[in-house]
């Protein structure tokens, strides 16, 4: 009887064998092109774009302004109490990824994913300095001499401008883009600013200069969670074995046609796999999706006459299908199925929830805040007297006079830290800064034996009967409340 393995001598870490991809033209690489451009683009122009907001506000476009705690993006100002805005965008950024997944498998890490980007183009920081894949593998090999040292200094050069240039975009969503550029250069920016630029330039330098695939297969939690949410009906890079195998050299699998299949086992595929993966042996984590493998084998089925197709986008249930002489379903309706319309009504209906919430949101805003010690002082004519610290809200980039009312609580007046009670009133007004939060001691009076009960504070800006904030409050006596 065969003796059962030990498991506590088995590793769950598979030592690293470097990756050596080979440079690849085709559809899906010039896929990759494109949307690597876009979002570098994306990344590295968007703090510089600018957006007028008035005197009273930045002219940044996206702003994140942790000094000031708002988050601007063009034409939206979002304060700290409307958070719930980004987190909103967060939940549909993950419902996003789980509707892209269900729809076109692992595009998100073949294609978008910043670990992705970043290495695909430190690849190709490789290619440059040290040649394609052969030269790179004779280098590797070669006895450290000054020829590899320049090669290996030059090219960790390059990948620390990278890396650099990386570091460096983000903090400028974080203050005016401009400004902080002058600063940075300067020496004069705060050291905060260094410590970002460090922190992720040296992040960005180890991670995708250096693990790159081992960050995909060890360290995010991303392909494991995917692993269980792809099913028989996601599409996925696959390799048709029923199609492929068994597989020989051309010169054999020409000789008897009848008894090999289509791979002529030229390792093309795994040639250019940025994660030196071999798709022949099945879908696994460390397969990104990116399709590369499919541009070299339709090539070497171009070149040899045979169909395109050996290695393509597939589902399981189709390569069955494929398998049994069926067509396969049109990639149109695997997407559309039920799991993905599913995704894509939740991911619909938190969006057009927080456009409405977006377009009925008012600018003027009101907290109010009780004294809880005392509860409530009773003066000398018997009439009771509440405090209440009230944060008025001017969320618009310009003045605005706002008046201050009490809704309910019948007789009462108030007066302020900065009026007399002599001219205590129903109703208050007070100019508010732009965008800015104005607080204000108020003090409420109540005629004699009045009970205790609730009542409004209602905040309105003048000329914008829309624009009114509401705040209930308590109003404490001795008197206990009516039933
Ligand atoms: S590229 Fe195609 S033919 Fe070549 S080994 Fe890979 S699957 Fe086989
Ligand atoms: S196996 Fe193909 S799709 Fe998967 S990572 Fe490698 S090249 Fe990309």
């Amino acid at each position: 009887m065969n003796k059962p393995p030990d498991m506590t001598q088995l590793s769950l870490y598979a030592k690293r064998e470097p990756v050596f991809n080979r440079r690849i033209d085709g559809k899906f690489r010039r896929i990759k092109w494109a949307i690597m451009a876009l979002c570098l683009a994306v990344y590295w122009v968007t703090p510089w774009l600018r957006w007028d907001r008035g005197p009273y506000a930045p002219t940044q476009a996206v702003l994140i302004d942790l000094a000031h705690r708002r988050f601007y993006m063009f034409g939206i100002e979002i304060w700290p109490h409307e958070f719930y805005f980004v987190a909103g965008l967060l939940i549909m950024a993950g419902i996003g990824l789980f509707l892209v997944t269900s729809a076109v498998g692992r595009a998100w890490c073949g294609y978008a994913c910043p670990q992705t980007v970043w290495t695909d183009l430190f690849q190709h920081v490789d290619r440059l300095i040290d040649g394609d894949r052969n030269a790179r593998m004779r280098l590797y090999k070669a006895p450290w001499g000054p020829a590899k040292i320049a090669r290996r200094l030059v090219k960790w050069a390059i990948y620390l401008a990278i890396s650099l240039a990386t570091g460096g975009a983000w903090i400028y969503y974080f203050a005016d883009a401009p400004t902080l550029w002058t600063e940075f250069w300067s020496g004069t920016a705060d050291p905060v600013a260094y410590a970002t630029v460090a922190t992720l330039t040296a992040t960005t330098f180890v991670l995708g200069g250096f693990m790159r695939e081992q960050v995909c297969i060890y360290m995010c939690p991303w392909p494991r969670i995917q692993t269980a949410m792809t099913d028989e009906k996601s599409l996925t890079v696959t390799y048709k074995d029923f199609r492929g195998e068994p597989r020989a050299s051309l010169k054999k699998s020409q000789k008897a046609p009848d008894v090999f299949g289509d791979c002529i086992d030229c390792n093309q595929c795994v040639a250019v796999c940025p994660t030196g993966i071999d798709i022949r042996q099945g879908p696994q984590v460390g397969c990104i999706t990116c399709a590369l493998c499919i541009d070299a084998c339709d090539r070497v089925m171009h070149d040899i006459g045979r169909p395109r197709g050996l290695i393509d986008y597939a589902t399981l249930d189709d390569a069955e299908r494929e398998k049994a002489g069926q067509p396969p379903t049109r990639h149109l309706k695997l997407i559309w199925r039920p799991r993905t319309l599913a995704y894509l009504a939740v991911w619909a209906g938190i969006g057009l929830a927080l456009l409405f919430a977006l377009g009925t949101r008012v600018h003027t805003g009101l907290t109010v805040a009780k004294d809880r010690n005392p509860p409530y002082i009773l003066l000398s004519d018997g009439s009771v007297r509440g405090a209440y610290t009230l944060r008025l809200r001017n969320m618009e980039g310009r003045p605005r006079r706002m008046e201050i009312a009490i809704v309910g609580l019948p007789g009462a007046v108030m007066w302020t830290d900065d009026s007399a009670r002599a001219d205590a009133a129903r109703t208050l007004t007070r100019t508010i800064p732009a965008d800015a939060t104005l607080p204000l001691r108020v003090y409420v009076v109540a005629p004699p034996t009045t009970a205790a009960q609730d009542f409004t504070f209602r905040v309105t800006a003048e000329g914008e009967a829309r624009e009114t904030a509401l705040s209930e409050v308590t109003f404490d006596t001795p008197q206990e409340a009516n039933p």
